[in-house]
């Protein structure tokens, strides 16, 4: 038995444990969850790019798209690319791309886009990554279902991206070699950290350089389960507050596609080994769920009117 089919099996029976630990369940805020824990679940030794763990989590997402009824953009939903890491030498990454069909054919298309990657395993100990970003895939994989129950009139594209912690460089390869023209996107909605905040806040950024944004924004808020606030995209607050270049939304910036970031602010747990699934307050991130839904179905459906005022000069 070579070693490449041991470690098969091994992935394989890891993932039916995995399978077994995450039953379907009826409410989209359940199922979430269920998404996290099996994200963020020891097994997959904190999904660092080009590692089992990271197969492991990839097998996972797959699944939970085959369970949706997503369809890939062309062959397959995954597209590999090769990145540096910060010390300069190369690493494989792979993107899970798919794609939700509009209603209207020829029109402007949507990204969603969550990193699936997380720091690994360090000095013996697992960084696990439920918040940052288990939560953003799981909230990425709700709005999906979402969209299968109410078809969106736009294609609306899901990018789960690898690789983001070593310098957005699942979301800078899916620029670079976009699976439609970038010129057809019009918007990049993008989650990384949704679940943990002590006072009912999630934040929404990017409205200051988009402010076409704001009427859509401001009605999602009226009726959100959370205190859904617009901020930390400019330096008004210093620039270690402006986010604005702080996940993979700005990977979309730097190709002028137009871009939204929902995210929670910095925790105690941020980055540490005690991200945890435990950790996660649930009835907050269902909350949170259900807000990004919300705000992803208002914006679709503004789609046309965002485009007209982001390239008007
Ligand atoms: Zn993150």
């Amino acid at each position: 038995m070579t070693s490449q089919l041991v470690l098969r099996l091994a992935s394989a029976a890891a993932l039916l444990a995995l399978a077994a630990a995450a039953p379907a369940l009826a409410a989209p805020g359940d199922k979430a969850l269920a998404d996290v824990q099996a994200l963020s679940a020891d097994a997959l030794q904190g999904r660092a790019p080009g590692t089992p763990g990271s197969a492991l989590a990839r097998a996972y997402i797959l699944k939970r798209f085959g369970e949706i009824g997503l369809a890939p953009i062309g062959a397959g939903f995954e597209r590999p690319f090769v990145f540096s890491t910060r010390d300069g030498t190369q690493a494989d990454g792979i993107n899970l791309i798919a794609r939700i069909p509009g209603a209207a054919k020829g029109g402007k298309a949507m990204v969603i886009s969550a990193h699936y990657d997380h720091l690994g395993v360090r000095g013996g100990e697992i960084f696990n990554g439920a918040d940052d970003n288990a939560s953003g895939v799981a909230g990425l994989l709700a709005v999906a279902e979402a969209f299968k129950a109410h078809p969106p009139r736009h294609d609306v594209i899901l990018a789960v991206v690898d690789a983001e912690e070593s310098g957005l460089s699942g979301a800078r390869a899916f620029v670079a070699n976009p699976p439609v023209p970038l010129s057809s996107i019009a918007l990049d909605v993008n989650f990384d950290m949704l679940s943990k905040n002590p006072k009912n806040e999630l934040y929404v950024s990017g409205v200051s350089a988009f402010p076409a944004l704001k009427p859509i924004l401001d009605a999602v808020a009226a009726k959100a389960p959370v205190s859904l606030k617009q901020g930390h995209d400019t330096d008004a607050d210093g620039k270690q507050n402006n986010w604005t270049d702080q996940s993979d939304h700005y990977a979309f910036a730097e190709k002028r596609v137009p871009w939204v970031y929902f995210g929670v602010e910095d925790h105690p747990e941020y980055h540490k080994p005690t991200d945890d699934f435990a950790t996660i307050p649930q009835d907050f991130f269902k909350r949170s769920v259900a807000t990004v839904i919300a705000a992803s179905q208002a914006l679709e459906q503004g789609l046309d009117s965002l485009t007209v005022a982001t390239t008007t000069p």
